[in-house]
């Protein structure tokens, strides 16, 4: 890498710092909302099993929904439960006009069909927007439940690049949760948008073609600072665990150090887009409650 590539390092994207600012705009929006109309909204979370990523994540949305000044409902069910047990969990919460937002929290224990699960609960109260009506209404530009971490993408890039109409961007990854929202959510910017995956040809070609690249593939440091655009938006989604130096550490699907040397502005792993996951769930909370009330929706805080 040249020196005078190397003095033009990307400034990091402050996820974490934004994330916290997310959170200040939604608990100050449910404050006015108890003040004004007697409201709160209520966030209610489902873990099967005891997974252990899975029980933190649990723990911190809890954490984080009280935080906001909102209701957190908890359901923690053993391993075996049967899927007709959790069909009816999630039938009473669909019916308690207190819960706003259901997330089941995947992975679901295998005897399960997760499809199922998600498709039992209602739209208007899926947070997570996976459900198959948010996925056909945000296809179709319709006002969809967003999936949080590609709401908390688009955030990122709104405050960062303002309108991004025009831009060409690549997503590399094209899972239900990330890739495929995401770039559907871009397309609805006016975004140029090309989806890569496993099976994409060129793959450095073309992230190289893109303003804003967005990787979320899971693949340690997949992404190196040569297939960058130079001046191009970097979003990282990846989460990554690799032992260094005797040690555990986090990692995103692009090679931080070679791609900030190119980069016009970068996501880090950590802090980058993962605080902004959680920030976007309440965000979702609040607009479902908004919604569910016929209120105004909470402005900058959806797509
Ligand atoms: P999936 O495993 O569901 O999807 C990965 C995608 O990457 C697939 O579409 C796959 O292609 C593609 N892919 C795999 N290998 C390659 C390759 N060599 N070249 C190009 N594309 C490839 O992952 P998720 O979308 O669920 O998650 C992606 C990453 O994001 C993970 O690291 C995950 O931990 C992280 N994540 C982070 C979140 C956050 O809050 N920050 C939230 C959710 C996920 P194909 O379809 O052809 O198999």
């Amino acid at each position: 890498m040249s020196g005078e590539l190397a003095i033009n390092r990307a400034a990091p994207i402050d996820g974490k710092g934004f994330a916290a600012e997310v959170r200040a705009r939604v608990a100050e929006h449910v404050t006015r909302l108890k003040a004004d109309y007697g409201i709160t909204p209520g966030l209610a979370v489902v873990l099967v099993g005891e997974d252990p990523a899975s029980q933190v994540y649990v723990r911190n949305k809890g954490i984080q929904t009280r935080e906001a000044g909102m209701v957190s409902f908890e359901y923690r069910l053993p391993a075996e439960t049967p899927q007709t047990d959790l069909l009816t969990l999630i039938a009473r919460l669909n019916a308690d006009a207190s819960v706003n937002g259901i997330l089941v929290q995947l992975p679901l224990p295998g005897h399960m069909d997760a499809e199922a699960v998600i498709n039992a609960i209602d739209p208007a109260k899926d947070v997570d927007g996976f459900h198959v009506s948010n996925v056909g209404l945000l296809a179709t530009g319709q006002n969809a439940m967003v999936p949080c971490t590609p709401l908390g993408c688009l955030m990122l890039l709104r405050d960062r690049l303002g309108d991004l109409s025009g831009l060409n961007a690549v997503v590399v990854g094209r899972s239900n949760i990330v890739g495929k929202p995401m770039a559907q959510l871009l397309v609805r910017e006016s975004c140029t948008v090309t989806i890569a995956h496993s099976r994409t040809k060129e793959l450095a070609a073309v992230c190289r073609a893109a303003d804003i690249l967005v990787a979320a593939v899971g693949r340690p440091k997949m992404i190196p600072g040569d297939w960058v655009k130079p001046g191009a938006t970097v979003i990282d989604v990846g989460i990554n665990r690799i032992e260094e130096g005797g040690k555990t550490r986090l990692v995103g699907d692009v090679d931080f150090d070679s791609a900030a040397q190119v980069a016009g502005a970068i996501t880090p792993v950590p802090g980058g887009v993962g605080p902004m996951t959680i920030a976007c769930l309440l965000a979702n909370t609040l607009t479902a409650c908004c919604r569910a009330n016929n209120l105004p929706e909470p402005e900058g805080l959806t797509a």
